[in-house]
């Protein structure tokens, strides 16, 4: 069978192009999980697996661009709200640049789509050959914004949503139209600094499912070794 591979960038808008959901996955993350199922169907445990590593990530490799001390402190405690929601299973680990799954880095102005954007995450993820197996990975860039159009600093709540936002990405999770989530516009006046209902049933949903396929992978490998 073929290697599923999805290339997307995805903006982050102080004007949101309105989406008709709130808390949801992102669309590819269902090619993925059909992938896996297809392998699964086909005895491919290998692509199987790796399909739900795509979506389950456990350790996150990441290198952060010199930047102001409070706003990479601030990048940080969004990635510890993340792993908090995900019991642990996933852990964000600083390495170095050539080590690096993701790199973050900041800018004064950024702009998407020719939207002025608090933060861009291009991601690429991809089930691939490595060696003699099947690798599931995810790589991506993040910029953050520190500066609003203005010139005036961002303060470290409105950090905060970007920071969680972008992340949220990493983690499969889309865009939603909804004010009070991490995944929603931010608003600079009313910046969401704790992920809301929608952004944890959002990600529940989603690893939810990838362990229900994973558990099935793993029972049937299991089933297949102790075959005479
Ligand atoms: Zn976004």
């Amino acid at each position: 069978m073929g290697f599923l591979r999805i290339l997307t960038g995805w903006v982050f808008g102080y004007v949101l192009v309105a989406t008709a959901h709130a808390g949801a996955y992102l669309p590819e993350m269902d090619r993925f999980l059909s992938y896996g199922q297809r392998a699964l169907d086909a005895g491919h445990m290998e692509a199987a697996r790796a399909a739900t590593d795509v979506i389950l990530l456990g350790e996150v490799r990441y290198a952060l661009a010199e930047g102001p001390s409070e706003a990479r402190e601030v990048l940080k405690a969004a990635m510890r709200e993340w792993e908090v929601a995900t019991d642990g299973e996933v852990r964000f680990v600083e390495v170095p640049a050539n080590e690096a799954q993701i790199t973050i880095g900041w800018a004064n102005e950024l702009r998407f789509r020719s939207l002025e954007a608090g933060g861009v995450a291009r991601w690429q993820r991809a089930v691939r050959r490595d060696g003699d197996g099947l690798r599931g990975e995810v790589s991506a860039t993040i910029e953050l914004r520190l500066r609003v159009p203005s010139g005036r600093r961002l303060n470290s709540d409105q950090l905060m949503q970007c920071a969680l936002h972008e992340i949220g990405h990493i983690l499969g999770l889309d865009d939603s139209s909804a004010r009070g989530e991490a995944m929603g516009p931010l608003d600079l006046r009313r910046p969401i600094t704790r992920l809301s209902d929608g952004d944890l049933s959002a990600l529940r949903e989603l690893r939810s499912r990838a362990w229900n396929l994973r558990d099935i992978v793993t029972q049937a490998e299991a089933l297949a070794m102790n075959r005479p």
